[in-house]
């Protein structure tokens, strides 16, 4: 393995065109491999996935008619264990999106100090449009065609962007069926009833509650009475909101892909959260005034959170944005120029690898209790969470200061480095 100290972008790495999610992880990655001085061969190493796989499954739908839908699981890294992250479904998925996405879990395992590579899994479909049938049969399909690819040691799928605890419960009925045995561990985020963990599905919100609460303090705001925008009211955006409108902070605003609500007083969560369980979605929400979606990045508050998909914050609306802390629940929510304008303009930024890590440190617990056969109380997993959440959130802080760089340069100097570490420890096979 080359040793040579080589500051420049390994010549073998192509950057991918604009627009490409995967490229922006890659920017990243390349300012926190310069400063750590990565040797070239590590670099190439690190910015390859292992491992893409792509299925069709053709689905029998409701009206009779046969659908194929196209599916992707990639591994990017498996070198500090089995390869985690969740399955999304949405119709904007695609591989380049994936694989980012499987490249930022590779990372955010390795901040959040837990033993797993990074994966991520997604099919290309619309939920909104299919009945549940259709999406048990989309999820089974799906698990079985990529069935040899998963596994507790190998690959452990968890929810993500429109998945649920249901549809891992399928997840885990399927791997189960074809290996003959009750598996409980090969996938996170599961009712409770089935393996699941306390506290898991709330914990990326506690993460994100957690993040802000040490943001806040680190920027010298007082969070009692802060003004917070959300972008998002899925599992992170609504739970991150109830646990931080807790804290005492004012939830001023929350959009999702419908619409938006405002409210100067504070919107009260638990009726919205009520609302959206009836309507899906926050638009037409009584407490409080129409909020354009796209005015809430512009709003004058304190924090600013968002909760949805990635690509979301540009150079379009970043200079509009007021907020002094943003905090990326959501994975991949700011593109790197955007990025690089608001640091420079002192927004201090807690960067998704750090911010929303909670939840898969949350999965690692549920495995470990999985394989353990012995089940914590959900005191015992918010103290463990809550631990492993302060010394991230310290380990990028001291980096940052150390290297003088932002907090997303600094989660991806700590990341790398640990899994660099064991890639020239472990050697090159052949
Ligand atoms: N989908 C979540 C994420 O992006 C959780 C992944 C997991 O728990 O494996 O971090």
């Amino acid at each position: 393995m080359s040793t040579r100290n080589d500051q420049s972008v390994p010549r073998s790495q192509e950057l991918p065109g604009h627009g490409s999610t995967f490229g922006a992880m890659l920017q990243e990655f390349n300012v926190a491999a310069r400063l750590l001085n990565l040797d070239s061969g590590i670099w190439k190493i690190l910015t390859h996935p292992k491992r893409q796989i792509t299925v069709s499954c053709p689905i029998q739908m409701d009206n009779g008619e046969i659908e194929v839908f196209t599916g992707y699981r990639v591994q990017y890294n498996i070198t500090l264990g089995p390869a985690k992250g969740g399955i999304r479904y949405h119709p904007g998925v695609t591989l380049d999106e994936v694989t980012a996405l499987a490249a930022w879990m590779t990372w955010k395992c390795a901040v959040a100090h837990i033993p797993f590579g990074g994966g991520k899994g997604g099919v290309i479909c619309d939920p909104t449009k299919m009945s549940r049938r259709e999406i048990e049969a989309l999820t089974r399909r799906y698990i079985a065609e990529i069935v040899d690819a998963i596994g507790p040691e190998k690959d452990v799928p968890a929810p993500d962007v429109n998945t649920d605890a249901q549809i891992m419960a399928w997840v885990m009925d399927t791997y189960s069926m074809h290996v003959g045995h009750t598996t409980t561990s090969v996938v996170t985020g599961k009712p409770i009833e089935m393996g699941g963990s306390l506290g898991r599905r709330e914990a990326t919100g506690r993460g994100v509650m957690i993040a802000t609460r040490e943001a806040a303090k680190h920027v010298g705001i007082e969070l009692k009475g802060a003004r917070i925008a959300v972008q998002g009211f899925g599992n992170v955006g609504s739970v991150s909101a109830q646990l931080i409108a807790r804290q005492g902070a004012r939830i001023v605003a929350v959009t999702d892909w419908k619409g938006g609500v405002y409210n100067e007083k504070g919107i009260d969560i638990e009726t919205l959260l009520a609302h959206t369980e009836q309507h899906r979605t926050v638009d037409g929400f009584a407490g409080g005034d129409p909020l354009p979606v796209d005015k809430l990045f512009g709003l004058d508050v304190d924090v600013l959170i968002p909760a949805a998909l990635e690509n979301q914050i540009t150079m379009e609306n970043a200079p509009s944005i007021k907020a002094k802390i943003i905090i990326e629940g959501a994975n991949g929510p700011t593109t790197p120029d955007a990025h690089r304008h608001l640091h420079e303009r002192g927004v201090f930024i807690v960067p998704d690898i750090l911010a929303n890590s909670s939840g898969v440190t949350t999965s690692y617990f549920e495995w470990v209790q999985d394989r353990y056969g012995y089940f914590w109380t959900e005191e015992e997993v918010n103290q463990r969470l809550e631990r492993k959440m302060h010394e991230a959130f310290t380990d990028v802080l001291q980096t940052a200061i150390k290297f003088n760089v932002d907090m997303r340069t600094a989660a991806y100097i700590v990341a790398i480095n640990r899994v660099a570490v064991v890639t020239r420890m472990r050697g090159m096979y052949a």
